[in-house]
């Protein structure tokens, strides 16, 4: 239970005053929801009110503040037109006051004829006259000394004026309480930190206080690194089940190809540590085709041979139906149930697979969220294998611990090469294998970068490579982020490619109805259609060894490692392959460079660390899937300078004092509910 005194600031957000109907969108869109969110909406910039007692033209452009006396009124004919309000300085300089759509009676009261007022806002010049158009505070003089001459700048959306959103801030600052202090006091002194309520004052006071915003940030990195440890801790209480497989299963596998020296370190690595008692924790990174698949397989068939379970969570419903696929297909003839269940699976179908679960019938579950959740009972789950997933945060994990009597193991496979800093913040401290090998005979893939003004040229190479046998496929861009816009344009792209190439043209995108995307991608990949128009939904893991081209537009927009990974999607047969990428024709610098690493390097690693550098690390790890991996205060910066300091602060902490149950461990918990790690709470004595 989240403790009291953190109450006033957990209010939703309706409690802060103001706060109607009107403004309960504006806030939503930027993901305000309760008293705390605003606590945390930090200023980005700051404006500076230049005092003076003289209208000047030189000012125009600059918020200025100055005392002003209405001389008259000019209302408009029209409920259109504007409400001007005409006043003068000290010295006779005259400005007009505008106001639109709104009852004249408003303005006429701020500002009474004759009688002087400190009014503030942004003064431009209007032909030769000057004007204000809503100026952001009109007072009575003898109040001016309450309008900051220097005002922090919000994000804002439509709707929401930095006015009101200053308001709202400072009431949630308000209900902020002062916090006991969780952090090591010799970091604190060496820091020379404020205290968290201190440190959130000042940040919205100040957005240049780095000092303030490196505390917020540290309290946001450590939450986030307790809570894993607390995970880790109770994973550790309840023990894994020691696995270990006598090899009958992997031995049946007739496999067309020899594993790589890495696909087997891994493999032997994944064994050693299934066969402790100890929950593996262990993330198996390898760049795009270098064979993670086979490696789970196995893991999985280790945990069937020992009279286990394994399951195998993917991030999307066509990277879960091709999982399953292939593991059935790599599997044929072996004695081992494989089932898929996903959120499209229901009624009998669904029925059927749970029973299975629960009785042991299926050994082997490939599937999205669905296979965690409430209703989903395993008789014996041995291993779960995440598959290119970075959303399996601290909740997630719970889920899944809940799914047994003991934890447990646990894989996590990625192709993202994520930073050391990145992983921590992520997924806490794990073992790494890594696949630096990539299968014999890759063909190589070249990579040309071309304006999209040659769009025809492009289509006629697609002409040439589909005749001569070749698929391909087609990425349109993501628009604005909005799933409607990116399937607009996946249409389009099909119907106009339909024109030329009729029925060889396939259309996926992540709006379709499940047995609709299923037939697309079984169409394309039993080459029914040769050309495979998609959205990003084919991003991750899709593989049909014989498309060797992709045609990726609007590739400027994409981050580099998702480029990288939509690259990965050829390259994967016995032929040489090509990746086209169409850009915009007005480039920056910066665009320009990171297509050209793209055209230059084939390295992921090297890519992800580019990727980073230019985007930040909520692109990496895919800020689309936002939820609870998402740092809403710390910057990758402040990732990078403090995790290291806040593992070892967590780590000290939860030695010394597992429970949580000292004055500083109380204060900690209280740290673990600011940053809603509620789930994580729940995991020691006594809760
Ligand atoms: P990823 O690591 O991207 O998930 P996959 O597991 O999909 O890679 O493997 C990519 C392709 O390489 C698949 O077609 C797979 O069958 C093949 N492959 C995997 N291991 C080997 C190997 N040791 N030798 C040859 N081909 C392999
Ligand atoms: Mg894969």
């Amino acid at each position: 239970m989240r403790p009291d005194i953190l109450n006033p600031i957990f209010a939703e957000i309706d409690a802060l005053k103001g706060v109607g109907s009107a403004l309960a969108r504006p806030l939503e869109r930027l993901g305000l929801r309760r008293a705390v969110d605003v606590a945390f909406h930090l200023p980005t910039g700051m404006v500076e009110r230049k005092l003076t007692d003289s209208l000047d033209m030189a000012d125009a452009g600059r918020i200025i503040g100055i005392t002003l006396t209405a001389t008259d009124y000019r209302a408009s004919g029209s409920a259109r037109a504007p409400f001007r309000v005409h006043a003068v300085d000290g010295r006779g300089n005259a400005v007009s006051l505008v106001y639109f759509g709104r009852n004249s009676g408003w303005p006429r009261k701020l500002l009474p004829l004759g009688e002087p007022r400190f009014v503030s806002g942004k003064l431009e010049s209007y032909g030769d006259a000057l004007q204000m158009v809503h100026p952001d505070h009109v007072v009575p003089p003898e109040e001016a000394a309450t309008i900051p001459a220097r005002e922090s700048i919000y994000g804002l959306s439509d709707g929401l004026t930095n006015n009101r959103m200053r308001d709202l801030a400072a009431q949630a600052l308000a209900r902020a309480p002062d916090l006991p202090e969780w952090i090591e006091p010799s970091l604190m002194a060496r820091k020379d930190w404020p205290a968290w309520r201190e440190a959130l004052a000042r940040a919205h006071a100040d957005p240049a206080d780095a000092m303030a915003r490196e505390r917020l940030a540290y309290d946001e990195i450590f939450a986030g690194q307790l809570a894993l440890m607390l995970v880790r801790q109770a994973g550790r209480r309840r023990r894994g089940v020691p696995i270990a497989g006598d090899g009958r299963l992997r031995a049946m596998l007739k496999l067309p190809f020899a594993p790589t020296g890495a696909q087997r370190r891994a493999m032997g690595e994944i064994e050693g540590d299934m066969a402790q008692a100890t929950p593996m924790l262990r993330l198996l990174q390898g760049d795009v085709g270098s064979g993670k698949t086979l490696v789970a397989l196995m893991a999985l068939l280790n945990a069937v041979e020992a009279g286990a379970q394994g399951a195998m969570l993917a991030p999307t419903e066509i990277l879960a139906r091709q999982h399953y696929e292939t593991l059935r297909k790599m599997a044929s003839g072996l004695p081992v149930e494989i089932a898929i269940l996903t959120g499209r699976d229901k009624g009998k179908a669904r029925e059927a697979t749970l029973m299975g679960l629960a009785d042991g019938g299926i050994d082997i579950l490939v599937g999205t969220h669905a296979i965690f959740q409430e209703a989903v009972r395993y008789r014996k789950l041995g291993l779960a294998v995440i598959d290119e997933q970075h959303r399996f945060g601290v909740a997630q994990r719970m889920m899944l611990a809940d799914k047994a009597e003991r934890a447990p193991h646990l894989l996590v496979m990625t192709a993202t090469p994520i930073p050391r800093t990145l992983t921590l913040t992520y997924y806490g401290e794990m073992d790494v294998s890594r696949l630096d090998e990539m299968p014999p005979g890759r063909q190589p893939i070249q990579t040309l970068v071309m304006a999209s003004t040659r769009l025809d040229e492009v289509v006629d190479a697609l002409a040439r490579h589909v005749s001569a046998g070749g698929q391909a496929y087609w990425v349109c861009p993501l628009v604005e982020e909005s799933e409607t816009s990116d399937q607009a344009a996946a249409e389009a792209r099909a119907e106009a490619l339909k024109m030329r190439f009729g029925d060889r043209v396939g259309l996926v995108h992540g709006r379709m109805k499940g047995p609709d995307k299923d037939a697309a991608m079984a169409a394309f990949a039993a080459n029914r259609t040769q050309i495979l128009v998609a959205t990003t939904v084919i991003e991750v893991g899709v593989d049909v060894p014989n498309a060797s081209l992709i045609i990726i537009e609007g590739a400027d927009r994409f981050g580099l490692a998702q480029l990288h990974q939509l690259r990965g999607r050829v390259g994967r047969g016995d032929k040489p392959s090509v990746c086209l990428l169409l850009r915009g024709n007005a480039l920056g610098e910066t665009a320009r460079a990171r297509l050209a690493l793209m055209r230059e390097s084939n390295d992921g690693f090297r890519i992800a660390e580019e990727d980073l550098r230019l985007r930040g690390a909520g692109e990496i790890l895919g800020t689309r899937q936002s939820g609870e991996a998402e740092l809403r205060l710390a910057t990758p910066e402040h990732v990078s300078a403090l995790i290291d300091a806040a593992r070892d602060d967590a780590r000290l902490l939860i030695d010394r004092d597992g429970g949580l149950a000292s004055p500083r461990g109380q204060a900690a918990r209280t740290c673990l509910y600011l940053f809603e790690k509620d789930a994580a709470v729940t995991l020691l004595r006594g809760g």
